[in-house]
């Protein structure tokens, strides 16, 4: 957990700004903002995928010593972004738009390379007199583009005393700069460096179609001809070959197409067009986006069914014996779900999103025990999620232990970006927890903390 916030203006041109550890905590501020204003897919599986290809790219960077953390944002609009602290984000509707795992390793690269080469905090340097929580609020609105008054009233401060003295339009130089080292890490993370002029073109030509709204992403990264054909000129350099997707970019796209399709007609439409001119990979996906609809739709037979031969055809396709599972648990068969998860996990011991979806199942199974036994274990070698927090908090409930219960749930909603929900959730803890000296402590420890968090930010909030 963080520590209180002591840190220094933004604007201090000194040269080196920030201790590692003042960036990471710059980084988890703004990650907190970030979900407070939009709404971050913690599905373990999609972001199982997002972290999965990003560190890849990120040790192929220039700097692998940077820590990153890559997630998705719940969002049709085409946008990535990079924050503090090596936080990268990536909306959905990018990744739909990506028809090569290359095109979005390309962007990913791009806004990697924003970071190693610290245009991130030029940019800050330029700006006078912020504090860090104004300008990670700042951040998450401006990246985001959102003007939504849950930014918070620092953010909207900030925002209009930024208008003149801070802002993210990466200069020219910047995004040439992105783009040559962004090309580098992709060819030595064997994706494809023509994949980067074809998707900014792609994402330039998208943007005739969509009306006057020009996509995020070419707001903050203005992508122009004279670029593409520079990019283009730089790609050429590099020897052709091919670049197969892994399946996990197939079948992650299928699961995000399959959510954000609200019309299940829409989305069965979709996947059966693919099944009549696919490959036989591509088919088998486009089956497991129909079953995935089909739970959606209740249909959980013929889910099974499809499901069913889709795990004995590849018995090594996690994704597929977790949908499976899932299609018991809509059906109301805890007990094979379960089964299932069992016996993947004896399989794949080291599968984050199976063990996530295991834990997930248990609760609903009535199980709270084994979900806390699981996360418990889990949390020993790995950190802490808003959605373990929250699945620990309904086991710790479940299991009548009222004080663990509101202390993880105050830490969801801290992680949320939702303080005063989280104080209060503490207080609850600390009355909960009356008689019990060390938990007591504990948690009042962790009320200081935020109380202090708040009452800094509430100062903020008056200048
Ligand atoms: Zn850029």
């Amino acid at each position: 957990m963080s520590d209180s916030i002591q840190l220094p203006d933004i604007g201090d041109s000194t040269g080196t700004l920030f201790t590692p550890e003042q960036e990471r905590e710059f980084g988890e501020m703004f990650l907190r903002q970030v979900r407070s204003q939009a709404t971050i897919d913690d599905d373990p599986e999609i972001s199982d995928y997002i972290q999965t290809i990003g560190q890849k790219l990120a040790a192929n960077s220039d700097n692998p010593r940077q820590s990153f953390n890559f997630f998705v944002v719940a969002d049709p609009n085409i946008n990535a972004f990079a924050g503090p602290g090596g936080q990268i984000g990536v909306n959905s509707g990018l990744i739909l738009m990506a028809d090569e795992e290359s095109e979005l390793a390309s962007v990913l690269a791009h806004e990697i390379a924003h970071v190693t080469q610290r245009h991130l905090y030029q940019s800050l340097e330029a700006s006078k007199r912020l504090s860090i929580p104004s300008a990670a609020a700042m951040l998450g609105a401006i990246l985001l583009g959102t003007k939504s008054p849950q930014a918070g009233q620092a953010a909207l401060v900030a925002l209009q005393a930024g208008a003149t003295q801070f802002q993210i339009n990466f200069t020219r130089d910047n995004e040439q700069e992105a783009d040559s080292v962004g090309m580098q890490t992709l060819s030595r993370s064997e994706f494809d460096p023509r994949a980067m002029p074809s998707f900014f073109e792609k994402l330039q030509q998208s943007n005739r179609y969509e009306g006057r709204n020009l996509p995020e992403f070419l707001r903050t990264h203005p992508v122009t001809v004279s670029r593409i054909s520079e990019t283009r000129a730089r790609a050429e350099v590099f020897p052709y070959k091919q670049y197969p997707d892994t399946a996990a970019f197939q079948i992650i796209r299928t699961k995000l197409r399959a959510h954000t399709i609200n019309d299940t007609g829409e989305a069965t439409q979709y996947f059966k067009a693919v099944l009549k001119q696919g490959t036989e990979q591509q088919q088998d996906i486009a089956r497991y986006g129909l079953a995935l609809v089909q739970i959606k739709q209740n249909k959980t037979a013929e889910a099974r069914d499809t499901l069913t031969k889709l795990v004995r055809k590849y018995p090594e396709q996690s994704h597929f014996i977790n949908a499976l599972a899932q299609a018991e648990i809509a059906a109301g068969r805890y007990n094979e779900a379960l089964a299932l998860f069992d016996q993947a996990l004896t399989r794949f011991p080291e599968n984050r999103s199976l063990l996530l979806e295991a834990s997930q199942a248990q609760l609903l199974a009535g199980k709270p025990e084994r979900t806390r036994k699981l996360l418990t274990d889990y949390l020993r070698h790995a950190k802490a999620t808003p959605e373990i927090n929250q699945m620990l908090a309904e086991a710790y409930t479940k299991l009548g232990n009222e004080a663990e219960g509101h202390r993880y749930m105050a830490e969801y909603y801290y992680h949320a970006g939702h303080n005063r929900a989280a104080i209060l959730q503490l207080k609850l803890a600390l009355q909960a927890a009356k008689g019990n000296f060390y938990l007591s402590t504990m948690i009042d420890q962790r009320l200081g903390e935020l109380m202090e968090e708040e009452r800094a930010k509430r100062e903020e909030d008056r200048y």
